[in-house]
C-alpha cells in the first residue's frame, strides 16, 4: 500500500524551495523503490488569492488523511493589510492545530563546511548538535482571551492568555525525553518560572516526570540565560524542551548558529507520528522569485519526513548524505557563500543533491 504525501508550497520562497525537495523525492522514490502518493495542494497567500481564505477545509481534511504534509513557507506583503485571522499565516496555525502536531523538533546542526558561516568563532560553535523540542499547539499563541479593546479612558489595551495544563506539558516532555534518550541523554527544560505561574507548573510536572527517565539528566534553565548561553557556549546543550513562544524565539536565535536559517528543517508530529514537515524559516519576500533561496532546510526536511513519519531511514540517510556531499563539492548558495566555494542558485542547489543521490 502506498502512502501519501501532501505538498503544500505556500507563498513566496516556498514554491521554489519545494519545487527542489519533490525534485529530490522523485530521485529517493526511483531509487529505494518507495510507493510514495504525492498530491499538491494551497496553503497561505495563493490559497486566499484562489479559494478564499488560508486553508481550506478541503485541503485540511487532505492533510489530515495523509501520512505526511511537506510545507514551504506563507506570508508576503501583498496580504500584510489582512485582519490578522484571515492572513496567510493563520493557514499554518490552522493546519498545526488541525494535526494536532503539538511537538516540534528543530535541529541546529552545524555542518563542518559551513562552519565559517556562523555568527559565533568557528571554535565555539564546531560540532554543534542541538534538538529544540517545542511546543506547538498550545501557550500564549493559542490562549483565550485575547485581543485589543479600548478602555474607559479611550487607550488601548492588548492582552493575550498564557495558558498551559499538565496534560499539554506532560505530552511534550514525553517527546523531549525520548529524544534525550536516543541521543545524548541531557534535556534542558526551559521556562521564566521565577515570573510566570504557568511555566512553574511546567517546571514541576517536567521534572516529576524525570524520575521515569533515570537515564536523562534533566536541567532547568531561565530563558533569559538560556538565550545568553546559546550564544555563548552553544554546545552546552543537547536537547532543549520549551513552550511555544520561547521555542519560536530560542530555535530561531539556534538557526543563526549554524550560519544560515535556509539550512534548517523542522517536524511538527502529532501522537500517531504523522507530521507536518517544514523549514524554520518563512517566505523570504526579500528574495522570492530570484532564484537565490537555499533549498536545503526544505530538502532537509523531507529527509525527516521520511525518517519520522514513513520510516524510511535508508532514503533519509541518503538524502543526508547527498546534502553533506554538495556541500564537500564547495557549492554554496548565497546565504552560506564563502570565498571558497561556488555560489548557485536555488534550482542548481535542488539538481546538485538529486545528481548526488543517483551516483
Ligand atoms: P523569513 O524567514 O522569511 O526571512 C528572514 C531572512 O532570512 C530574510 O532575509 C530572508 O531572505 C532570509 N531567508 C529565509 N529563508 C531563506 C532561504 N531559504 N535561503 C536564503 N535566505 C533565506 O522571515 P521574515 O522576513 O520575518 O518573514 C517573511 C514572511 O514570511 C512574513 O510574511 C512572515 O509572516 C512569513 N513567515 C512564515 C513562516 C512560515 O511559513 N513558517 C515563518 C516565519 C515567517
Amino acid at each position: 500500500m502506498s502512502q501519501h504525501i501532501l505538498c503544500l508550497p505556500g507563498d513566496g520562497v516556498g514554491t521554489e524551495i519545494l519545487r527542489e525537495a519533490v525534485k529530490v523525492l522523485d530521485v529517493v522514490r526511483e531509487r529505494f523503490q518507495l510507493a510514495i502518493e504525492v498530491t499538491h495542494g494551497l496553503v497561505g497567500g495563493a490559497a486566499i488569492d484562489k479559494e478564499g481564505t488560508a486553508l481550506s477545509e478541503a485541503t485540511l481534511k487532505q492533510a489530515c488523511g495523509a501520512d505526511a504534509v511537506l510545507f514551504g513557507a506563507v506570508g508576503g506583503p501583498q496580504w500584510d493589510h489582512l485582519p490578522m485571522d484571515q492572513r496567510p499565516e493563520k493557514g499554518l496555525l490552522r493546519l498545526r492545530e488541525g494535526l494536532v502536531s503539538f511537538a516540534n523538533l528543530r535541529p541546529a546542526i552545524l555542518y563542518p563546511q559551513l562552519a565559517q558561516a556562523s555568527s559565533l568563532k568557528p571554535e565555539i560553535v564546531a560540532g554543534l548538535d542541538i534538538l529544540i523540542v517545542r511546543e506547538l499547539t498550545g501557550g500564549i499563541y493559542f490562549g483565550h482571551p485575547r485581543g485589543v479593546k479600548t478602555l474607559e479612558n479611550g487607550e488601548r489595551e492588548g492582552f493575550n492568555t498564557y495558558v498551559y495544563s499538565e496534560s499539554e506539558i506532560r505530552r511534550i516532555a514525553r517527546v523531549a525525553f525520548e529524544a534525550a534518550q536516543k541521543r545524548g541523554g541531557r534535556l534542558c527544560s526551559v521556562d521564566k518560572s521565577n515570573v510566570l505561574e504557568v511555566t512553574a507548573l511546567w517546571r514541576d510536572v517536567v521534572s516529576e516526570m524525570a524520575r521515569d527517565y533515570p537515564d536523562v539528566e534533566l536541567s532547568h534553565m531561565y530563558v533569559d540565560n538560556a538565550a545568553m548561553q546559546l550564544v555563548r557556549d552553544p554546545r552546552q546543550f543537547d536537547v532543549i524542551v520549551t513552550g511555544n513562544m520561547f521555542g519560536d524565539i530560542l530555535s530561531d536565535c539556534a538557526a543563526m548558529l549554524t550560519g544560515s536559517i535556509g539550512m534548517l528543517p523542522s517536524a511538527s508530529l502529532n501522537a500517531e507520528g504523522k507530521g507536518l514537515y517544514e523549514p524554520v524559516h518563512g517566505s523570504a519576500p526579500d528574495i522570492a522569485g530570484q532564484d537565490k533561496a537555499n533549498p536545503l532546510a526544505m530538502i532537509l526536511s523531507l529527509a525527516m519526513l521520511l525518517r519520522y513519519s514513513l520510516d524510511e531511514q535508508a532514503a533519509a540517510d541518503a538524502i543526508e548524505k547527498a546534502v553533506g556531499g554538495v556541500l564537500n563539492q564547495g557549492l554554496r548558495t548565497a546565504d552560506i557563500a564563502d570565498d571558497s566555494g561556488e555560489t548557485v542558485g536555488t534550482a542548481a542547489m535542488g539538481d546538485a543533491v538529486a545528481a548526488a543521490l543517483m551516483t
